[in-house]
């Protein structure tokens, strides 16, 4: 450890950061590794950015509105169910709600809670604020662990619903049964619920401990943009208010979020576009190459690739990931569980994305005859 390692909170000094999908700089990828939108955000977002920027930016000059007060308003109004402005917090994306819900509830007594496997940024964050977690976790079934959670410990609990990597969804019978056996408070990352059956925000008039999350990072192709909000019961959000940085959320982003979020009928497009590519991708890799692949409500597909002699495994998906890579086709490989390391996750990209990640897996196998 260097001198200057050694200043460090002792936490911080052997913290190891999250490590994100890759973001290849140069260009002829094929990016299926960070569940991005394949399609471009409405075009009303790029119009609405311009008008605010204007002529010579000098809307730039000044800070945004501190606490994204008209987007709050446009977000409560788009989900009804009685939510107004008082039940909704916006982050710079879904990650800074993540880790404001660490900050404000979450401490080595103060447990946070989660499944394995799930999204590996919530124990970085955990670790952040040196607070403790706790894990419960999954079979190869991945149905939710329902006495599990109601045997948990943890003063918060975080379900990604639709799961990631899996893309399995949990149905709001199933989240009621959890939040009536589980009295801390209960987080529901939806980051992937626009492309779901069901999403849990009918819940939350009747639990005030339940929290949704949401972020314009998938369905609203903004991922660049960053932005997030959680809905949750007045005094939730005060406290994330609290613990919040002043301006969180950027002047453009806020420009930007508003105009997608105005476009309703632009996503139902886009949602339903990927939807159907999902679908036929995961017939075509459960049925047509005989993979085992989890039925998905998210706009990714997690698939275990059989190599030419029918075997699977991590070494065969690592494998056909490092076969992908070399093509330039980018998918995500989670080699350190014991459920996650036989598959692959591939994000649903446009259709003729998906023939190329095909045919660059055809002759992938070609090579594993041997
Ligand atoms: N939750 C889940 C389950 C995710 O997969 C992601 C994106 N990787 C996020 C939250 C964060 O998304 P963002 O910060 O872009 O809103």
């Amino acid at each position: 450890m260097s001198d200057l390692t050694s200043l460090a909170l002792p936490h911080v000094a052997k913290l190891h950061a999250y490590t994100p999908g890759l973001q290849p700089t140069e260009s002829g990828w094929v990016k299926l590794n960070t569940n991005e939108c394949p399609y471009p955000p409405s075009p009303r977002v790029a119009e609405a950015l311009r008008e605010e920027i204007g002529a010579e930016g000098a809307s730039l000059r000044l800070y945004p509105n501190p606490k994204s007060t008209p987007l709050r308003g446009v977000v409560a109004k788009l989900h009804g169910h009685g939510l107004t402005e008082a039940n909704v917090v916006i982050g710079n994306g879904s990650d800074d709600i993540l880790n404001l819900l660490i900050r404000a509830f979450c401490t080595q007594e103060a447990v946070a809670g989660f499944t394995l496997p799930s999204y590996s940024l919530y124990p970085v964050l955990v670790a952040i604020q040196d607070g403790r977690s706790s894990c419960v976790e999954f079979d190869r079934t991945m149905k939710l662990p329902l006495e599990k959670i109601a045997a948990s410990t943890a003063r918060t609990f975080f379900l990604t619903s639709p799961n990631a990597p899996t893309g399995v969804a949990f149905s709001n019978a199933e989240l009621e049964r959890a939040l009536m056996s589980f009295h801390g408070l209960f987080v529901v990352d939806e980051a992937y619920a626009p492309f779901a059956e069901e999403d849990a925000i009918p819940l939350l008039a009747r639990h005030p401990n339940l929290v949704v999350v949401r972020t314009l990072s998938k369905a609203h192709a903004l991922a660049g943009i960053r932005v997030g909000y959680a809905l949750a019961h007045p005094d939730i959000i005060d406290l994330l208010d609290r613990v919040r940085d002043s301006y969180n959320v950027s002047r453009l982003s806020q420009t930007a979020a508003i105009a997608a979020l105005g476009d309703g009928a632009y996503y139902a497009g886009v949602i339903a576009k990927i939807k159907a590519t999902r679908d036929r991708c995961v017939r075509e890799f459960a049925v047509g190459r005989g993979w085992f692949t989890y039925e998905s409500q998210a706009n990714f597909i997690f698939t275990e690739p059989k190599n030419a002699r029918g075997e699977s495994g991590a070494a065969v998906s690592k494998s056909a990931y490092d076969f992908l890579f070399a093509h330039k086709v980018l998918v995500r490989h989670f080699p350190s569980h014991a459920l996650t390391a036989p598959f692959l996750r591939l994000s649903v990209g446009t259709d003729d994305e998906m023939l190329v990640l095909s045919e660059t897996l055809d002759a992938w196998l070609k090579t594993t005859n041997a």
